[in-house]
């Protein structure tokens, strides 16, 4: 029962190449769910040859008969599965692909497991497509905030203490934090910014009750998602 899922490293093996040697195409379109996964990317494989190294191994007989038997067991638990993983044989709804560049070969992995191998990219691949696409919803959002702010109807002075005070939707601030993180805004590099940082400052202006961009704000809703962009 589990010769066929605990392939992995032997199908890179059996190729005569290393896990390292493979990486995620390139993407040139995709969405993002509200976890901020990639969903339906569409990958550039002109000029690669796409291989099948598990459907080639369950030629054999017995092979074959075990991953029948694991496919009916997916189905039952909850298909249907659009396509196989090559490195390990389990059914996946979301296809990726790897490429060797030195050989021009292309193959499909599951999400699951191109995850258990850093060196294929997949996480740097994601972070790319995330930080194009949102890029310019947040610099706008940056300009906004950072300009306009504080002449919104949703801030207004309060001396009582002698002290200038800001409040916003009923929260009071200390002029301090809030110039302080206005100025963090100014100093942002939109160069070599990425989704870990652009949500981090999103998380705080939404802790500070500040505007923040609607196609931004579902990352927010998942406390589990958001908590490993924020360790
Ligand atoms: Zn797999």
């Amino acid at each position: 029962m589990h010769a066929i899922k605990e392939r992995k490293l032997e199908t890179f093996r059996e190729l005569g190449t290393e896990p390292g040697e493979w990486k995620v195409a390139k993407i040139l379109q995709c969405e993002f769910d509200e976890y901020g996964k990639i969903v339906n990317p569409i990958f550039k494989t002109t000029g690669y040859q796409f291989i099948t190294p598990f459907f080639d191994s369950i030629m054999d007989s017995t092979k074959f008969n075990e991953f029948l038997s694991q496919h009916k067991d997916n189905r039952l638990s909850g298909g249907p599965f659009t396509d196989n993983c090559q490195v390990c044989g389990h059914e996946i709804k979301n296809c990726w692909i790897i490429i060797h560049e030195e050989r021009k070969l292309a193959m499909v992995i599951g999400c699951v497991c191109a995850q258990n191998y850093p060196e294929l990219g997949i996480e740097e691949a994601i972070e790319i497509m995330w930080t194009q696409k949102y890029l310019n919803i947040f610099k706008d959002w940056v300009f906004t905030t950072k300009h306009h702010i504080w002449h919104t109807n949703q801030f207004q002075r309060h001396d009582s203490q002698g002290n200038p005070r800001f409040w916003c939707n009923g929260r009071r601030y200390i002029k301090k934090d809030a110039h302080s993180f206005q100025s963090e805004l100014g100093r942002l590099d939109f160069s070599s910014i990425g989704k870990k940082e652009m949500l981090s400052l999103i998380r705080r202006a939404y802790n500070r009750d500040l505007p923040i961009p609607q196609e931004l704000k579902k990352f927010l809703r998942h406390k589990t998602s958001l908590d490993q962009y924020f360790h």
